[in-house]
């Protein structure tokens, strides 16, 4: 099988390995879609210093063979089905992993893989093998959209965390890939409201169609009404400003998206107690946002509206150009389909 090898910043290799062998408790799935993310985008650019990789963690693809005993799990896909995959592999020993929060599981990332590359994900390539209990059905759908299972975990696992309830006004700060699943989420999900904030003229006028009930630059944040929960998708001392002026009294922030170089921010301490306020963050997955996700993703309204964020498709031999259009704007999801 072909699979894609991130060597060094802005080089990738299309190296041509085995085909792995299923274990007893594992699923091979010969991949559909593979989308690209900030991950990928970094390694790709040098801004992290991880190589040779196999990188690529949001993936779908079709059922190909189910270990013996994965055949005998309760809902295991069957052999043909499209499937949506949690790539990154979750120690389950650590102290967060153990007190159910693998989410911040401390060895997230990076096996070694017979062909030398540490596989972070490993999805940009034309076959997979998983533990069985990272196998998500999605039932008949778009590839590429059912692709999006990753992302879409991650957002359900921040909505989990702002404590999100049918019937909350939502706001969404940042209108780049992240934000724009928020919001069709918070949407489809019966949030009363959604408001979207972004500064970027051509991402403001992209969301006209994307069903929020109003879309402003932090200028005009004033204009909303007081949302329940505040997502923040773009980490930055304005977008956390923002949020404290745009959270109803007793509303919650969700500091979703986040670089670790971005400016510390101010929390003003007599606001959040006084107003009484929730600050949370929120990062990655666990696999009851993969339950929720994979229902997500199942046909209906929601798989329809995800697929406008497809803005590209490459094959495999084409993947450094994927690479590279990701670190455009307004990008949304950039997939390979090998
Ligand atoms: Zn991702
Ligand atoms: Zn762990």
């Amino acid at each position: 099988m072909r699979t894609a090898v991130i060597t060094a910043p802005g080089q990738v290799e299309i190296r041509e390995i085995p085909v792995p062998d299923v274990g007893d408790s594992e699923v091979l799935v010969r991949i559909a879609a593979c989308g690209i993310c900030t991950m990928e985008a970094n390694l790709y650019a040098g801004r992290m210093n991880v190589y040779p990789a196999a990188a690529g963690h949001e993936i779908s693809g079709w059922v190909e063979k189910v270990g013996a005993k994965a055949a005998d799990l309760e809902d295991m896909p069957a052999v043909g089905s499209l499937v949506t995959l949690d790539g990154l592999p979750r120690c389950g020993t650590c102290r967060a992993c153990r007190r159910g929060q693998s989410a911040i599981c401390v060895a997230l990332q990076g096996q070694v893989r017979e062909d030398g590359a540490i596989a972070m994900g490993a999805g940009l390539g034309e076959y997979i093998v998983l533990p069985a209990s990272r196998v998500w059905s999605v039932g008949d759908t778009d590839p590429a959209v059912a692709a999006m299972g990753e992302p879409l975990a991650c957002v359900v696992h921040s909505l989990r965390r702002g404590g999100f309830r049918a019937g909350d006004r939502v706001t969404v700060i940042g209108a780049g890939y992240m934000g724009r699943l928020h919001l069709a989420v918070a949407r489809h999900l019966q949030a009363r409201g959604v408001c979207v904030v972004e500064r970027d003229q051509q991402r403001l006028a992209a969301i006209a169609d994307a069903g929020a009930d109003a879309a402003v630059t932090p200028e005009d944040v004033g204009h909303l009404a007081p949302a329940d929960v505040v997502f923040v998708t773009i980490a930055s001392r304005e977008s956390i400003a923002t949020a404290l002026a745009s959270v109803a009294d007793g509303g919650t922030i969700v500091l979703f998206g986040g670089g670790p170089d971005g400016p510390p921010a101010e929390l003003p301490g007599y606001e959040v107690h006084r107003r009484q306020l929730t600050v949370t963050g929120s990062f990655s997955h666990e696999p009851d946002d993969w339950r929720a996700a994979a229902e997500l993703l199942r046909g209906g309204g929601l798989a329809e509206r995800l697929r406008t964020l497809v803005t590209a498709r490459y094959a495999l031999d084409e993947v450094e150009k994927a690479l590279q259009q990701t670190a455009g704007t307004p990008v949304y999801r950039v997939v390979v389909t090998p």
